[in-house]
């Protein structure tokens, strides 16, 4: 059944989801009764962000905050701020984070919420009005119990603060578990920023390992220089791989030696991208899909793999760090073309697996260290993705689709036993 209120494209976010759902159905046995319940989300707000900027004019932005499904928890999920944002595309990311949530076994549901504004035209005041405004505004749906935001695209361990604090100010009592991602002193946990770029390397070595493919020596391209992207590259160039081409908003790099990533993160830091960094050559957008590569990491935003570009790819693993960054289209000529894909869904899960750790932490007031951390990170990120992996092989289906497969299984099994209400 289409929902009136949205109008997917083919290659949209929400219609790239829906057919991810209904390939899964078939694995579901009686247990597809319920499939629909994954098909609309349970809620969404959409929200009027006015603020006055610091010339004293007044500007309004679109904010949004969707529930995909609370049937196995609270809602979890990030807050973008982008010009791109709209409510279909947060829809799309809020189920994609309940079948995230789902594969590794978290008590979650999927949330995720956005603001339609492009950050790096505010300044830091006027940043952080508009932050406690939409924060006061979905705070009739989120709390430490009912929905936890965390970062995503363009928001950080600043944005989560101004969070917590606006919300903690309106109920009156300080609510550390109402975001995660905070930072370290206002309840966030050690190995958090990093934890993304950390899952999908574990996962990408296990994947690898599975395919015979050494990390020694491995060639590395990533797309996306930001949060997940960089970190990840660290480790893959701490595993002996060689991280040949990096794109991100502001260009295309490549050096076929090997970037030195200790000169190249603070270049990015420093300047806000990868363009002009001196220890390898500017190369055209469109060229960055024909590096060769054994590894390519997509870490920006969505529908970067195009079919065309899916045709062209030299890589023997796809690791999608970012959400939804492979179309519909694209999928199969990967599938196809034998390429493996390790999705979203399970690769990029390490940020909210220590999201989790945080928000337990904050609810105990006991702080893990952060070995700690990361041995139970990897722990369940290899864990989920073994599970995965014999769901594959057993119905000889890809990652992907296996991934929906045991995630729905959970939520709908939940959803069973919850019964319907009333
Ligand atoms: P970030 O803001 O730190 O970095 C985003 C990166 O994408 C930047 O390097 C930016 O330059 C690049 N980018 C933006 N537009 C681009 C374009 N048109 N072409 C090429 N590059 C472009 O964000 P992040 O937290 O690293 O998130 C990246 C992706 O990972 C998103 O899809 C996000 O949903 C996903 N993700 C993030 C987390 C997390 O914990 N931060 C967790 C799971 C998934």
């Amino acid at each position: 059944m289409t929902l009136s209120y949205i109008n997917p494209t083919s290659d949209s976010p929400w219609a790239t989801y829906i057919s991810q759902v209904d390939r899964v159905i078939p694995y579901l046995g009686t247990l597809g009764r319920w499939a629909e319940t994954l098909k609309r989300p349970k809620r969404a707000l959409i929200v009027d962000v006015p603020i006055e900027l610091d010339d004293g004019s007044v500007r309004h932005f679109e904010g949004f905050r969707v529930q995909h499904s609370l049937t196995r928890g609270p809602g979890k999920g990030g807050v973008r701020f982008h010009p791109d944002v709209t409510l279909e595309e947060v829809m799309a990311l809020s189920a994609w984070m309940s079948i995230k949530n789902a594969a590794v076994n978290l008590p979650y549901g999927g949330a995720k919420g956005g603001i339609r504004v492009d950050p790096k035209l505010l300044s830091r005041k006027e940043l952080e009005r508009m932050t406690r405004r939409y924060t006061s505004e979905i705070g009739i749906i989120i709390g430490p119990h009912q929905d936890i935001p965390a970062p995503d695209v363009n928001t950080d361990g600043q944005i989560m603060a101004w969070m917590m604090d606006t919300y903690s100010m309106n109920t009156g009592s300080t609510a550390t578990g109402v975001v995660t991602g905070k930072p370290i002193h206002l309840g966030g946990s050690l190995g958090r920023v990093k934890a993304t770029g950390r899952g999908v390397f574990v996962t990408g070595r296990e994947a690898a390992r599975r395919i015979g493919l050494d990390l020694n020596g491995a060639r590395v391209a990533v797309q996306g220089f930001g949060n997940v992207g960089s970190s990840a590259a660290e480790l893959f160039g701490q595993a002996g791989g060689l991280i040949v081409a990096a794109q991100d908003h502001t260009g295309s790099i490549i050096n076929e030696q090997g970037m030195d990533l200790s000169l190249l993160i603070p270049h990015v830091r420093a300047t806000g991208g990868v363009a002009g960094f001196k220890g390898a050559e500017p190369m055209d957008n469109e060229a960055f899909w024909d590096v060769r590569c054994d590894i390519m990491i997509p870490a920006a935003l969505e529908n970067q793999i195009t079919a065309d570009r899916a045709r062209r790819l030299k890589a023997r693993l796809v690791l999608e760090g970012a959400n939804g960054p492979t179309g519909r289209a694209a999928d199969d000529v990967l599938a196809d073309r034998n390429i493996l894909v390790v999705p979203d869904v399970i690769c990029n899960a390490g940020g909210v697996t220590v999201s989790y750790f945080e928000w337990v932490q904050d609810f105990s007031s006991f702080f893990w260290t952060e070995d700690e951390i990361n041995v139970r990170l990897d722990k369940i990120m290899i864990g989920a993705l073994k599970k995965i992996w014999d769901t594959a092989d057993q119905h000889k289906i890809t990652l992907r689709t296996a991934t929906f497969a045991v995630a729905c299984e959970r939520i709908l099994t939940a959803r069973q036993e919850r019964g319907l209400y009333p």
